[in-house]
């Protein structure tokens, strides 16, 4: 923190109140939250001793009065307390809020030993404990993702542990959506509220190779941390290979592939800036890795399924496609749609796989669960008269952590082509 500690002195961030709410929730959501579920819904509180702001702490007690866990309330959410400790009472102190760090760092403690990457999620929301924010580190950078307004009234808290774990050299905010569009205490998007932000575009490292991170304006915090395994198998499977990467955003899989010895990468996304960033990464990597130097590297720019028809058509060939679309399905309402997308992407991808190729095709959408995923794939490769023999199934890296059916999101089928 370039050795100031956290300054918040001059924003003025609410405090939560000094009386905790009581809530009691039915039969149900009592065996859920004791056997660790990390939410209480709204619709699962029977009783209430009062109505709270954003951030207060509230225990959910059972019928004879006995403390089962304690919370953040979020009054603006239908997960409406966020639980942050259950079991025997406990106050959320200074070494609490510490001891929350400590336990996610060491939980990552492989992915930081192996040394080649210095770039990972240090706080995965409820997964670590910590429901309604994400930690991202890059570099000496940590970026810290609100995602309910309970939260600044614990800021202060969570970044002092944070600085005192990490020796962070700047501490940038990004707020969710619906968190933007509420107060957020004069706090902006994308401030650094603690040391020094030398440059927006930080530089970090992912399975040894060179990426940069737009931490202030980049989508999410600035990097898709959540796909580095997938990136590196896809770098081994790539030697010699002709490599297509769909929805390449800002080249992690079009980088990794280069690296990996493919004779050409060909990257797809409808968004300039995507491609601008895929080239600056090829550009930092190439000086000191020859296969990315030698590589050749083809851009298109334009919409995936409209590009995957084209290439098609044109009878274009790739040994080993990636197709890693945005979310789907954020809602349960959506899954369907989204099967049906993946499904056509499959389809697409696999008019422009070589026999004996590799498809790899992931989902984010946390509605659509791997089951749902590898069905749907094998159907649409079946219509299209081809065997997928999958090879492997992926889920989510160390970083990540699942802890709760709600909290997997992330599949990815690899499968070898065979017709
Ligand atoms: N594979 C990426 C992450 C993909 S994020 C990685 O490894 O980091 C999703 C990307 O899809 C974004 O860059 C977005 O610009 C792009 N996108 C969204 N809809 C698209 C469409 N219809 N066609 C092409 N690209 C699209």
């Amino acid at each position: 923190m370039s050795r100031r500690g956290v300054d918040l002195a001059s924003i003025e961030l609410p405090d939560a109140a000094p009386q905790r709410i009581a809530v009691r929730v039915n039969a149900d959501a009592l065996r859920q939250i004791r056997g660790g579920h990390p939410w209480v819904y709204d619709a699962s509180i029977t009783a209430q001793n009062r109505d709270g702001a954003p951030g207060d702490l509230t225990v959910v007690f059972d019928d004879r009065r006995r403390f089962v866990a304690i919370g953040l309330y979020d009054p603006t959410s239908p997960i409406r307390v966020n639980l942050l400790h259950r079991g025997e009472p406990r106050p959320l102190d200074e070494s609490w809020w510490h001891e929350r760090v400590a336990e996610a760092l060491a939980r990552r403690e492989p992915l930081i030993e192996r040394g080649d990457t210095d770039a990972y999620r240090v706080i995965h929301g409820e997964n670590d404990g910590l429901g309604g924010v994400i930690v991202d580190r890059y570099a000496s950078v940590l970026v810290v993702k609100i995602y309910s307004p309970a939260w600044f009234a614990h800021l202060r808290h969570l970044l002092g542990a944070l600085d005192a774990a990490l020796r962070p050299s700047a501490i940038v905010v990004r707020f969710a959506r619906r968190v933007a569009a509420g107060t957020t205490f004069g706090l902006a998007e994308g401030q650094v509220v603690a040391g020094v932000l030398e440059t927006e575009r930080v530089r970090f490292r992912e399975n040894g190779l060179v990426f940069e991170a737009d931490v202030r304006h980049g989508q999410k915090t600035g990097h898709f941390l959540d796909q580095r395994d997938n990136r590196r198998r896809v770098r081994e499977r790539s030697r010699g290979a002709e490599v297509l990467d769909v929805f390449s955003c800002t080249g992690g899989f079009t980088v990794h592939a280069a690296a990996g010895g493919a004779t050409e990468v060909t990257s797809v996304d409808s968004s300039a800036h995507a491609t601008d960033a895929t080239r600056c990464h090829l550009k930092l990597n190439a000086p000191a890795n020859a296969k990315v130097a030698a590589a050749r590297w083809h851009p298109r720019h334009g919409d995936a399924f409209e590009v995957l028809e084209e290439f098609g058509a044109r009878q274009r060939r790739f040994d080993l496609v990636v197709i890693d679309p945005p979310s789907f399905a954020a809602r349960r309402r959506d899954v369907g749609a989204a099967l049906h997308a993946y499904g056509r992407l499959c389809s697409l991808g696999l008019t422009v796989l070589r026999t004996g190729g590799t498809l790899v095709q992931a989902s984010c959408s946390s509605q659509v669960s791997p089951d749902d995923l590898t069905r749907t794939l094998h159907d649409a490769a079946t219509a299209s008269g081809v065997r997928l023999r999958s090879t492997e199934h992926t889920g989510h890296g160390i970083d990540h952590p699942v802890n709760f059916a709600q909290g997997a999101y992330l599949s990815a089928l690899f499968a070898r082509v065979e017709r």
